[in-house]
């Protein structure tokens, strides 16, 4: 595949130069996902507004591994191509619950809607992603719980917990989550 130096505003808001993979997905970012049996068949329209890698404790007992890669993305960005997936209830670290979107054969979790912004917004697990290379973490969030095997790149911020969105999301992201909670407004 082609790459192409690109100039990229980092979540600090440092500019700088990239090697960026060029594909034929460059100009319209699409993400295919599926489940283990193949039953559920899904795809972000766009690429997504923020990349959480967790390493909450809680993130840790659901994936059975030492953290949780979530890409955020508006529910309206994220088509089902193929399957009916189900919804479980789970509960979450802020206590208010999740629901968990699951194949109903092979019971993969694809995506979670937490409490916070509803159904309106899903985190994707990227693993479930064909080309999860595409999507590396733009943030590790609760690294105070971390294992301690695990070593963090410098490039990417972590924070000991949760962090504050306007410090770290790009612009584009956050004119994105605006668009978003006033559609929501609208609908009452
Ligand atoms: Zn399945
Ligand atoms: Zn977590």
């Amino acid at each position: 595949m082609d790459a192409a130096l690109c100039l990229i505003r980092d979540a600090a808001g440092v500019t700088m130069w990239r090697r960026v993979r060029l594909d034929s997905s460059m100009s319209e970012p699409s993400f295919e996902g599926t489940c283990t049996c193949g039953e559920i068949r899904y795809r972000m329209t766009d690429a997504p507004l923020f990349v959480h890698c967790c390493h909450c404790t809680w993130c840790q007992r659901e994936s059975g591994a030492a953290f949780a890669l979530n890409a955020m993305i508006e529910s309206a960005r994220l088509e089902l191509l193929q399957g009916e997936p189900v919804l479980v209830e789970t509960p979450s670290n802020s206590g208010e619950g999740q629901l968990i979107v699951r194949c109903p054969r092979c019971h993969v979790a694809l995506w979670s809607h937490y409490a916070g912004a509803g159904k309106a917004v899903a985190f994707v697990r990227v693993g479930t992603l064909r080309e999860p290379y595409r999507l590396p973490p733009d943030i590790h969030i609760f690294t105070s719980t971390r294992q301690p095997w695990i070593v963090l790149s410098p490039d990417i911020p972590a924070v000991a917990e949760y962090y504050d969105r306007d410090a770290y999301w790009p612009a584009t992201s956050l004119a994105r989550r605006e668009a978003l909670l006033a559609s929501t407004r609208q609908q009452g």
